[in-house]
């Protein structure tokens, strides 16, 4: 699997995607068994580079994509991550397992209590994960060093950008639902000012939710 996740996709794209992913992520992505976070019928495909199904019409991602998200996030032991998504729960265990506190939200209940009952069950304690609209943040326990965004927004959500700290990185597809998307880089600079940046073109299931 760290094979076919090391290298990017040739010529076009944004400078700000590191020529190759940054080896603490690589071995994260190697420790973390994608085949606990799959259906068990799915498991034999767990460590091929694409998205798999994890019922609800959502997905687990493709490990290229957790792995590049995860290196745009530049994160480093003891950050604090909000993640809007948790689907499986495997993004929010690769993070744990590179030291980062982890705080994740999914919209879909039973996904949401799966997803914790894997977390727990397979001793990443940093991460903690509750069931609701990820659009408005995580307010109580903000700011944020990191916030990874695993659907598809239309526009980047204004809530999520207050909750990062100066400093922080926010990585997000935006763009149409069921249409490609592009990924998005939102850094803030020490003075509060956020920036952002296009990657590159990617397709996420989208962010739903009432707001
Ligand atoms: N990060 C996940 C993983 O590692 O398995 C994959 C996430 S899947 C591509 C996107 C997830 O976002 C779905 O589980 C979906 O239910 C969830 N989602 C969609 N809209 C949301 C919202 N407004 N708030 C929180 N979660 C949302």
């Amino acid at each position: 699997m760290v094979e076919v996740i090391r290298g990017h996709a040739a010529g076009g794209y944004s400078s700000v995607l590191p020529p190759e992913i940054s080896k603490p992520v690589l071995d994260a992505m190697g420790r973390v068994p994608r085949h606990e976070f799959v259906p068990r019928r799915r498991a034999a495909s767990a460590y091929e580079d694409r998205p798999l199904p994890i019922g609800y019409g959502q997905t687990i991602s493709q490990p290229y994509i957790v792995a590049l998200m995860t290196d745009l996030l530049a994160v480093k032991a003891g950050d604090k991550v909000l993640e809007i998504g948790t689907g499986s729960g495997y993004q929010a265990a690769v993070l744990a397992d590179l030291g980062v506190e982890i705080y994740s939200i999914e919209i879909i209940p039973a996904l949401g209590k799966a997803a914790a009952g894997r977390l727990e069950r397979l001793g990443y304690d940093t991460a903690v994960t509750r069931v609701g609209d990820g659009y408005f943040g995580w307010p109580e326990a903000a700011p944020f060093d990191g916030i990874v965004v695993t659907a598809a927004a239309s526009y980047v959500p204004p809530p999520l950008v207050q909750q990062l700290k100066p400093g922080g990185r926010m990585v997000i597809p935006v763009g149409r639902p069921f249409m490609m998307q592009q990924l998005v880089l939102v850094t803030k600079d020490a003075g509060g000012k956020p920036r952002t940046r296009v990657l590159l073109p990617v397709a996420f299931v989208p962010l739903t939710g009432g707001h």
